[in-house]
């Protein structure tokens, strides 16, 4: 194996970021080991990347190995009788979704686009609109395992390694590299979901809803009007939905198969949603986003129900190819915060308020509430998540960093947690602040054990944990 051809620049999702990576590409488990005795050799360190659609650091490793998981892409078992599915750490959700549909199942937690691996929902321990229903995705993992950077190939699950188990998957790929991950799937009875959508004028309303209707469905999100103060702080939508029950869908056999499944290629059937983006930049401004959250807010104050497919109302964020590059050359952050249910409102009205004065408004709010899960570096709390989207360009990249800064402070105050996969900007004061001495004193402890010579490093951990 060769390093000198290899030097590639690689970015986070949102281009942010950018990182010169020794960029390796693995097929098979050997060659993960290879990689391991080359880094020793070199004494470079070692980040697993997936797809690398993470919005931050965390799959980057300047001046360091990237192992490139992609060619790790074989479902090796499916069993469509138990919905027990086997497959390597390269395998995206989409894969797995359009493997077990067709047979009436789904995976149980996705991410909001499908075009990340497993490997790398693992290692951040992602949650969906469900998560206050069923937890993360780790809570569905019957096995997996890894290659440690010993060279050591070790099986988890909750009953064997539980240690591992626990810590490997949120463990941000620092303890190991995940090769084959055994998940249960979900039932379904039709490829259809029903989706009830209703405005919410404010942030107790909006919050209100959450709490009380989270139990009586199985998803719920909200869109928040991130760029409305005043007393209209915290409108928006709700998306709540239910998976439909046996029975509720005649034509289930046909919803359930691809065709049905399908997010179409062309916008009004005429133009490439692969040029969308280039129509969307002239709006991507503060002045031309306000007026797109007006738009969506009015458009939204109409309260109905409807049925679509799984993917239309998982993977929305999929819809228009690219999307994020309409933001511009900076590029964008991700800022998501979680907070406990009592502390949210006060917190979010504070950061909102915060972000309007300063005119560095966030684009785009997602509401999500959350359960708290047993993983060692948990993001979860019985309470909410806050995403939100900032354009950043080279005239407020500092500001911005600064404002984050103070959101940091807010969160921590109210007793909130922080998603490894998504914050650019928390520090390592602020991790031992929200994760807690014992918690770091613990996975340090499984780092040394799993990784003696720490060859996995990468750019997010170097920020959080040194
Ligand atoms: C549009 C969009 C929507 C999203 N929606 C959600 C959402 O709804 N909920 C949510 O929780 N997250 C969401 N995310 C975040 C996303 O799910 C995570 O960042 C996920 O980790 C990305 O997968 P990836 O394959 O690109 O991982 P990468 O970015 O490549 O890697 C992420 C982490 O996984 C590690 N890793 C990758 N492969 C392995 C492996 N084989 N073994 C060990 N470690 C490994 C990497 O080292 C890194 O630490 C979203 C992201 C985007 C871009």
């Amino acid at each position: 194996m060769n390093l000198n051809t290899q030097f590639t620049q690689l970015e986070n999702f949102g281009h942010s970021l950018k990182a010169n990576c020794y960029c390796i590409p693995v097929k098979q488990t050997e060659d993960i080991y290879e990689v391991f005795q080359l880094a020793k050799k070199t004494g470079l360190t070692v980040t697993a990347r997936g797809t690398g659609i993470s919005y931050n650091d965390v799959s980057l490793n300047g001046g360091g190995i990237v192992l490139d998981m992609l060619g790790m892409d074989q479902i090796l078992e499916w069993d469509p009788a138990s919905g027990l599915v086997r497959c390597e750490a390269g395998v995206t959700l989409q894969q797995l979704w359009q493997k077990v549909e067709p047979d009436g199942w789904w995976p149980p937690v996705v991410s909001g686009t499908m075009k990340t691996t497993l490997g790398g929902c693992l290692a951040v321990n992602i949650h969906g609109k469900n998560n206050y229903q069923v937890g993360t995705i780790g809570e569905h993992v019957v096995e997996f395992t890894v290659m440690l950077p010993t060279g050591a190939l070790v099986t988890c699950s909750p009953r064997m390694n539980a240690d591992l188990f626990y810590a490997m998957i949120s463990g941000l790929g620092m303890l190991g590299v995940f090769t084959s991950i055994t998940l249960k799937m979900k039932r379904i009875h039709s490829g259809l979901i029903a989706v009830d959508a209703r405005p919410v004028h404010n942030l107790r309303e909006h919050l209100g809803d959450l709490l009380e209707n989270a139990p009586n469905y199985d998803y719920i999100v909200g869109w928040l009007d991130t760029f409305a103060g005043g007393k209209s702080l915290g409108r928006g939508q709700i998306h709540a939905a239910n998976n439909l029950k046996e029975g509720e869908d005649p034509k289930a056999q046909e919803t359930m198969q691809l065709k049905y499944q399908h997010l179409p290629n062309r916008l009004f059937g005429v133009m490439p949603k692969s040029l969308l983006h280039y129509f969307m930049s002239p709006f991507v401004n503060d002045v031309g986003w306000r007026a797109v959250n007006i738009a969506k807010y009015i458009a939204s104050l109409r309260k109905h129900t409807f049925r679509q497919s799984h993917a239309e109302f998982h993977f929305l964020l999929d819809y228009v190819p690219d999307w994020e590059r309409a933001v511009g050359r900076g590029g964008l952050i991700q800022y998501q915060s979680f907070l406990p249910k009592e502390a949210a409102k006060d917190a979010w009205r504070e950061m909102i308020e915060l972000s309007l004065r300063r005119g560095l408004p966030s684009y785009l709010g997602v509401t999500k509430r959350h359960r708290p899960d047993k993983f060692l570096l948990t993001h979860a709390v019985d309470g909410f998540s806050l995403a939100m989207d900032f354009k950043v360009t080279d005239k407020n990249r500092s500001r911005l960093g600064e404002q984050l800064q103070e959101f940091d402070r807010i969160v921590l105050d109210a007793g909130g947690r922080f998603y490894f996969a998504k914050n650019s900007e928390t520090s390592a004061k602020t991790t031992r602040a929200f994760l807690g001495e014992e918690t770091i004193a613990k996975f340090k402890k499984l780092k040394k054990r799993c990784d003696p010579n720490e060859l996995l490093e990468s750019d997010l951990y170097r920020r959080i944990f040194k």
